[in-house]
């Protein structure tokens, strides 16, 4: 698989599974201090897909995704509220991980929170201090940006241009404006823990390499997150982790496009933002999602309601496909007609292509929606509508680590509905393993006199609304 590395510039190819079966990947969470707008959302939906299909082809991915717990943002909040930062960071965690559970995201193999990491933090910045890289002033210490030749590297930025943009801080003593900081002296209020520099706390750069460096190891196999973290985030990372191992931080450096509406990005700072979770509430999790993967990561993507709903529509479209197809195969194994065998093998073929070139998912669901259209005309021909179910399978298992069309029943039921049938669909099964099957006929009768239809197929039971 290649994929577009920002530090090259260009494709990088991941080695296959045989050749490296474990991949480490970091993407930069969240702060917590407020809930995700859909824009925050746009990485941790794009490389949840990337995680995925990177295990649907037989890799181990350990997929670790920091919680920052320790931000200046966090204690604002916390004293326009008159809350602790603590309990601030407590609450958005949990609200965080309720948002990922909406989007349909995977939950990360690790969620490393900062605080729990405070002492490694001292321990890393104390080693950069001892090479030469680092320096106390007035109880900060500040990471010499001079002291480490490749800085600029990722972002392609010469110091010349960063020193015409540098400004020093009132308060600040810094020996050079391009310095920048590791470790922060306390402020009264302000959270804090002792170090060799007196009380303070460590900044936002050091958090994220001090958490990937415990949990991955010196060198990453990919470091991933929004373009408007390149600089001076990643910079300022490459460079404290790069000046203490002398190897490359990461091997790919994957940064995704900016969600923006009428053409400005999306920020709380602008006001021009939606939470993630009440654009989930009017479309749903799987047009969030299909709303994402229907454009190239790496381009900035326009948020607008009609786009969400054209995305709710194609998503629709789909499923509507998938219920008709899966009923016309009765329940049967049906093998593709030889007609469609060759289209639908050239469009999965399409798809693991588009896939494997740098993560094309506009490409793949493009093949998915051929392979809609296929069935279709197919049946329209007057083809054996049973083979359809053949089609509607291989459509399912493609789309499974795009956490898409994975539903087995439809969709636009109010409240719980769906998932109290699906309750109901799943009890039935387990009595029917345990051939109880006059309470299984019983619940499917029932369901039937309110207009709930189930179907038995071999890839378990499907039902439709009358
Ligand atoms: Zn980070």
């Amino acid at each position: 698989m290649r994929l577009w590395s920002t530090l090259e510039r260009g494709p990088v190819e991941l080695p296959p599974p045989e050749e490296k079966k474990r991949v480490g990947m970091y993407v930069c969470g969240p702060t917590v201090y407020d809930y995700i707008h859909i824009g925050n959302a746009r990485p941790f939906i794009v490389f949840d897909v990337l995680r995925r299909y990177l295990e649907s082809r037989g890799y181990e991915v350990v997929y670790v995704q920091n919680i920052t717990d320790i931000d200046d943002k966090i204690i604002n909040r916390a004293r326009e509220e008159g809350s602790s930062p603590e309990e601030v960071a407590e609450r958005f965690t949990r609200e965080y991980l309720e948002d990922l559970r909406a989007l349909g995201a995977k939950l990360p193999t690790y969620q490393p929170r900062a605080r729990a990491y405070v002492d490694k933090m001292i321990e890393l910045i104390e080693e950069l201090i001892a090479k030469g890289h680092a320096y106390v002033a007035d109880g900060d210490v500040y990471f010499s940006v001079r002291s480490f030749p490749g800085y600029g590297k990722l972002s392609g930025k010469s110091l010349d241009d960063l020193l015409a943009g540098a400004r020093v801080e009132l308060g600040e003593a810094k020996r050079d404006p391009l310095d920048f900081t590791l470790w922060k002296a306390a402020k009264p209020g302000e959270p804090k823990w002792p170090s060799p520099w007196g009380l303070g706390r460590p900044g936002w750069h050091t958090e994220c390499v001090v958490m990937s460096r415990e949990l991955l190891g010196e060198t990453l196999d990919i470091h991933a997150g929004g373009n408007d973290l390149i600089f001076p985030h990643h910079e300022n990372e490459i460079a404290q982790a790069e000046a203490l191992s002398g190897k490359p931080f990461a091997r790919i450096w994957l940064h995704n496009g900016m969600l923006t509406v009428k053409g400005e990005k999306m920020s709380k700072s602008l006001g021009n933002f939606y939470y993630a979770r009440d654009v989930v509430e009017l479309y749903g999790t799987e047009a969030v999602r299909y709303f994402y993967l229907s454009r190239h990561w790496r381009k900035p993507l326009d948020f607008s309601p009609e786009a969400l709903e054209e995305a709710r529509k194609a998503v629709e479209g789909v499923y509507e496909f998938l219920a008709e197809a899966e009923l016309a195969g009765g329940g049967k194994e049906v093998a593709l007609p030889e007609e469609l065998a060759g289209e639908v093998r050239l469009l999965e073929e399409k798809f693991h292509g588009d896939l494997e070139d740098d993560f094309n998912t506009p490409g793949a669901l493009a093949a998915l929606q051929g392979m809609v259209n296929a069935g279709k005309r197919f049946a329209a021909a007057g083809g054996d509508r049973r083979a359809l179910a053949a089609i509607a399978q291989r459509i399912r298992k493609l789309a499974a680590p795009l956490g898409l069309f994975q539903r087995r029943g439809p969709a636009g039921l109010p409240g719980k509905a769906e998932e109290i049938i699906g309750l109901l669909v799943d009890l039935r099964a387990e009595l029917r393993r345990e051939r109880n099957f006059r309470l299984a006929d019983a619940i499917r009768e029932k369901l039937a006199a309110l207009g709930v239809e189930l179907r038995d197929t071999p890839q378990g039971t499907v039902w439709t609304l009358r």
